[in-house]
């Protein structure tokens, strides 16, 4: 039998107050409820979202421990929260202090793509030079109004938390027993 030390993955979701955050973890749950019969790496993610307190900046320590994958989103019609998202990922780094930053997954969502072309602040590319600049950020343009892209990002978001969790059994040495170690997210090598 396969066995896995945590099997509840801990994903945070990060950004400017209004940017919909809310929204997309309501999309989230929606997307669990029609997968819940399907082996997915989902069930295992648990997402923490924020009661507005990221409005006031300070969301506590015990928001970011323990995360396996964080979640940085801004609106694309709002430049100031595109601006900010270089600064809580700053705060994630600092309050939640991962092993190795480098290689912490993070992923980045524009969202609010349903809104009239002529208000969007911030262009695919301007976004996507700044994911590259971070070390390749996966990148999504999403409406959590509209449902648009947000089933992709979560599969990504689910997949990159998995990864970065058995990254660290791996790198644990201590306790981690790499033979059990059962690669969930290996989903396309498996006729079952
Ligand atoms: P949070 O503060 O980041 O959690 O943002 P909320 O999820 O509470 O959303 C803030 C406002 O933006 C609400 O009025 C939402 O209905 C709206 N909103 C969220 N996502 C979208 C979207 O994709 N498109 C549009 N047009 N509005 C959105
Ligand atoms: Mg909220």
């Amino acid at each position: 039998m396969a066995s896995r030390k945590k099997v509840l993955l801990k994903v945070i979701i990060l950004g400017d107050s209004g940017v919909g955050k809310t929204s997309l973890m309501n999309q989230y749950v929606r997307i669990i409820e029609r997968n819940q019969n399907e082996l997915s790496s989902y069930q295992h993610t648990h997402l923490w979202d924020t009661a507005g307190q990221e409005r006031f900046q300070s969301l506590g320590v015990a928001f970011y421990r323990g995360a396996d994958c964080c979640v940085l989103v801004y609106d694309v019609n709002n430049s100031k929260s595109f601006e900010a998202l270089d600064s809580w990922r700053d705060e994630f780094l600092i309050q939640a202090s991962p092993r190795d930053p480098e290689s912490f997954p993070f992923v980045v969502i524009g969202n609010k793509i349903d809104v009239e072309e002529n208000k969007r602040m911030i262009s695919s590319k301007r976004a996507m030079t700044f994911c590259q600049s971070k070390g390749n950020l996966p990148y999504f343009e999403t409406s959590a109004k509209e449902a648009l892209n947000v089933e992709q990002a979560f599969e990504v978001i689910a997949r990159s938390a998995l990864a970065q969790e058995e990254s660290e059994e791996y790198g644990g040495g201590d306790f981690g027993d790499p033979i059990n170690i059962r690669l969930d997210s290996d989903r396309d090598g498996c006729a079952c």
